[in-house]
């Protein structure tokens, strides 16, 4: 294994306590004056991020959705990307206490074959779906980085009449930087890897003896990722182990350091929060987080890392769901299955989830209750295919002409499901829809360019995008 680099060089758990601590006797007004900022876009700083971890006042509470909302708006607009999660092995090491994967719990483990994977993929294609985040346990025997690039390989090469995959991203254990090179080159999307918890003592308490105990060798996974080329890294924190304001403050520094070090930090952040899973009770998780505090995070990131997609998976409800993305959500799953082989399953009229999901709509029903809020779902993988990763993502998201791509490539995407996938109240309400949002697009070229694409849709062609 190679070595970890120190932690405390970049999450200093005494300078998060002594924030939180200096927060607890921030007036009104001293919040007020940090939403003033943060309406003038001006950055935060650690200190005002945890003041305002201590609203509580209810005008001050929709003040934070409200500028939130406009900071979404104003960057992502009303796009909302679409994924699905394709767990492939189950086999794991680790003794995670909040984990059903955990080694103690006894069950027989799964591992997908490649007939399996494609199996899986063609029945996520027949949703419609593009857009993937490959989830597996830890186990270096049974499921090694070798069955994980064959598994991107089957999935990057199952195409159905409709076309392929086009961007898978990675949710597998924090490895190594020659590991992590053979990942970029198989041509994944984000690497994704949740800290679980930036509490150093409860990361310890929660993950004994095993190959994730290290919280130093996990915390550092993303500079080993980025030194082996992968551009864009996506972040999380299981919300329910320890206390969440810590947790938010560790995944600003997190993210800094990055910045600092790289010149891009996280991609995306994660929002999971603790589910009942087999072989633990939430009961003997003393931090579990409460709607409103979970809903206040959610915007408050909105307003410390403005240019950072958040994703919401269906361990939320659809009401939940639906909240959050005026507050800062820019990414959902859709239609999820959290079991290995539960597609094909599900798909047989047999349904084997790891644990009960939230938001059971099917992705029809997502995008018909997207659409009728106003929200062009979207199933977009151009920046990546186009290389704009990493700083060159961020530095599109900070100009405007971030719109004059994503809104296109958005619609065109739309459009494409709806031909492809939608039945007539989809392709009724979808064509009014889009017709609509297309004469939004600001550059007059780019509009044609839209409409034009919109047509040789139509006609037969596919996959296209700016
Ligand atoms: N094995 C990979 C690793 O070690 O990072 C991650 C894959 S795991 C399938 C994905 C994530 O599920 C974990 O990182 C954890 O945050 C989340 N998870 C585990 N147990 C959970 C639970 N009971 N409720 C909600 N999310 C959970």
């Amino acid at each position: 294994m190679e070595k970890a680099m120190e932690s405390n060089m970049f999450i200093d758990e005494e300078l998060i306590n002594e924030l939180l601590e200096n927060a607890k006797s921030a007036t009104k007004e001293d919040i007020g004056a940090i939403l003033a900022k943060a309406e003038n876009r001006e950055k935060l700083s650690h200190q005002d991020i945890a003041n305002l971890l201590q609203i509580e006042d209810e005008e001050q509470t929709k003040e934070l959705f409200k500028i939130a909302g406009q900071i979404k708006n104003e960057i992502y607009g009303n796009r909302v990307v679409l994924f699905a999660p394709l767990y492939i092995s189950n086999f794991c090491v680790n003794e995670c206490k909040y984990c059903g994967f955990s080694r103690s719990n006894k069950f027989a483990r799964k591992k997908l074959t490649m007939d399996e994977i494609k199996d899986e993929v063609r029945v996520l294609e027949k949703m419609g779906h593009k857009r993937l985040a490959l989830e597996a346990g830890q186990d270096p025997v049974n499921c090694d980085i070798d069955y994980i690039l064959d598994a991107l390989d089957a999935i990057y090469s199952t195409y159905n009449e409709n076309g392929n995959i086009r961007r898978v991203n990675v949710n597998i254990a924090a490895t190594t930087v020659d590991e992590y090179r053979r990942l970029t080159e198989k041509g994944i999307g984000t690497y994704i890897l949740f800290q679980e918890t930036y509490h150093k003592p409860t990361y310890e308490d929660m993950h004994v003896k095993s190959l994730k105990s290290d919280y130093d060798y996990h915390l550092t996974a993303f500079d080993r990722a980025m030194e082996g080329g992968v551009d864009d890294v996506g972040a999380g924190v299981l919300f329910g182990l320890a206390d969440p304001k810590f947790e938010v403050l560790g995944l600003m520094m997190h993210n800094e350091h990055l910045e600092d070090k790289f010149g891009v930090g996280f991609h995306t952040i994660s929002f999971p929060r603790l589910k009942k899973a087999e072989g633990m009770s939430l009961e003997d998780f003393p931090h579990i987080l409460d709607d409103e505090m979970f809903k206040k995070i959610v915007a408050i990131t909105r307003l410390a890392v403005p240019y950072t997609g958040i994703i919401m998976s269906t361990r939320e409800s659809a009401e939940m769901r639906d909240e959050l993305l005026r507050y800062g959500v820019s990414q959902v799953s859709a239609a999820s299955i959290t079991g290995v082989g539960g597609y094909k399953a599900y798909d047989d009229g047999e349904i084997i989830d790891q644990f009960e999901v939230g938001d059971s709509r099917s992705a029809d029903e997502m995008i018909k209750s997207l659409i009728s809020s106003g929200y062009i779902p979207s199933y977009c993988t151009a920046c990546y295919r186009k290389g704009r990763t990493g700083d060159r993502f961020m530095s599109l998201a900070k100009s405007r002409q971030i719109h004059n791509v994503c809104t296109p490539n958005a619609l065109t995407t739309l459009q494409e499901f709806i031909i492809d996938y939608g039945d007539d109240e989809l392709t009724e309400m979808g064509e009014k829809f889009i017709a609509q949002e297309i004469e939004k697009i600001e550059r007059d070229d780019i509009r044609e360019i839209a409409k034009s694409n919109m047509i040789k849709l139509k006609e037969g062609e596919r996959d296209l995008y700016l």
